[in-house]
């Protein structure tokens, strides 16, 4: 059997006394890192010589000689910051990714601890210190951790990710079948569009506003940094003035999350089948004003947690392909005019064949939700993949139950 990879992530609440071990444990990690990448790039420039994981580890046991406040860091938590310098390296060398930054205190700072660490209710033990960390568990995991991640904001908040190991269940035993549809149109002026039913008849066409409070706190997010670039560079309030700034963004970043997992749950829950379109289509009809609001609303966020819910409760997620005339086809049955000559400003439209007068953005989701429909109801379905039941111009993404994937997901 195989298995998947999770992190769970927890904010932990550390008292004044846990919170300058972790600082000082976390500037450890910062110093090692930093000096590392300093050497690294040292001995490239002046020597051409490369540096990895097993040169530098060999080295570790030298610099706690040369540097004595090191004797109190944790050495797993030093290696394992070897190591990701090492991953970053790599990732730069494959152009997966930029050269590594050096890391810097006012940014988000972590520290990794592989081994010897425990949670036991709402308490986090780690290693070298004495009294426990409480931690607010919002969810209860049975898997074994694997390895745990401490990680501090430039809020001030410190948060765990714990790395756990599941096996893949959802490969194998597919999860309690529904039989609704859902076709989503994604939106500029509202969040998007949702078509969902079981069939033709008791389809339901819904519009998801993007919500006020998230409205809100976007534009004061504006507001605050249009003046945090008016206060003094290097003045005491102007680095007030971040922390608060920081503060706000983790918030407006968690209540975005927070609407779109609630979406996409609900989504997954109501719906077998699930049609979207490609995002590439949606970005090749912007311009500045819409770009703007495109990372706004934050798509990508949301078609990211469709698919991993998709895979996880075994539901079928197909994309139609740039080819889908999703907007422009008149969705009433048996109808189907092509309307060319559909503007992106043209919010409603009368079809000229039928009639009907249309929606943009609800015919949008209409037609989708429609090619939904065609796929659940095409008799062969259960004898062929999804690849090959799909009509052309739609593709599975290859999160379904079909498949079986080896790969790891963060949450
Ligand atoms: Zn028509």
């Amino acid at each position: 059997m195989t298995t998947k990879q999770y992190t769970y992530k927890f904010r932990i609440y550390p008292n004044k006394e846990q919170i300058s071990f972790l600082d000082e444990q976390i500037g450890y990690n910062r110093f090692v890192y930093n000096f590392f990448l300093e050497r690294a790039v040292n001995l490239h420039k002046n020597y051409n010589i490369k540096t990895n994981y097993y040169t530098n580890a060999v080295i570790l046991p030298l610099l706690k000689k040369g540097f004595s406040f090191l004797k109190d860091a944790n050495s797993q938590s030093l290696q394992a910051s070897l190591k990701n310098l090492d991953t970053a390296f790599r990732n730069f060398f494959q152009h997966r990714a930029k050269f590594p930054n050096f890391k810097k205190k006012v940014n988000t700072n972590s520290i990794e601890i592989p081994q010897h660490f425990t949670i036991d209710g709402n308490s986090l033990y780690i290693p070298k210190l004495k009294s426990a960390i409480k931690v607010k568990l919002h969810r209860r995991f049975y898997e074994f951790a694997k390895s745990l991640k401490i990680t501090k904001k430039p809020s001030g908040k410190y948060y765990i990710n714990i790395l756990v190991e599941k096996y893949d269940y959802c490969a194998y035993i597919p999860n309690k079948a529904v039989n609704g549809v859902s076709g989503i149109d994604l939106g500029i002026k509202d969040f998007a569009v949702i078509t969902t039913g079981a069939n033709i008849s008791n389809k339901q066409s819904n519009k998801v506003a993007n919500p006020k409070y998230l409205i809100k706190a976007q534009n004061k997010l504006k507001t605050l940094n249009r003046q945090f670039t008016k206060k003094i560079k290097g003045s005491k309030n102007k680095v007030k003035f971040r922390k608060r700034l920081s503060i706000f963004h983790e918030r407006v970043a968690n209540q975005r999350k927070d609407f779109l997992h609630k979406l996409s749950s609900r989504m997954v829950n109501d719906s077998q089948v699930i049609v979207l379109e490609d995002l590439n289509i949606k970005g090749m009809a912007k311009n500045r004003r819409l770009s703007k609001s495109i990372s706004d609303v934050s798509w990508s966020i949301f078609t990211g947690q469709l698919k991993y819910k998709a895979d996880w409760y075994g539901r079928d997620i197909f994309t139609v392909n740039r080819f889908y005339p999703s907007s422009k086809a008149c969705s009433t049955l048996g109808c189907g005019y092509n309307k060319q000559d559909l503007k992106l400003s043209d919010r409603e439209w009368t079809c000229p064949d039928c009639g009907a007068k249309h929606d943009r953005d609800i015919n949008a989701s209409d037609n989708l939700f429609l090619e939904g429909l065609n796929l659940t109801i095409r008799p062969e379905r259960s004898e062929l993949t999804p690849a090959e039941y799909a009509p052309a111009g739609i593709q599975n993404t290859g999160y379904s139950r079909h498949t079986m994937k080896q790969e790891a997901h963060a949450s």
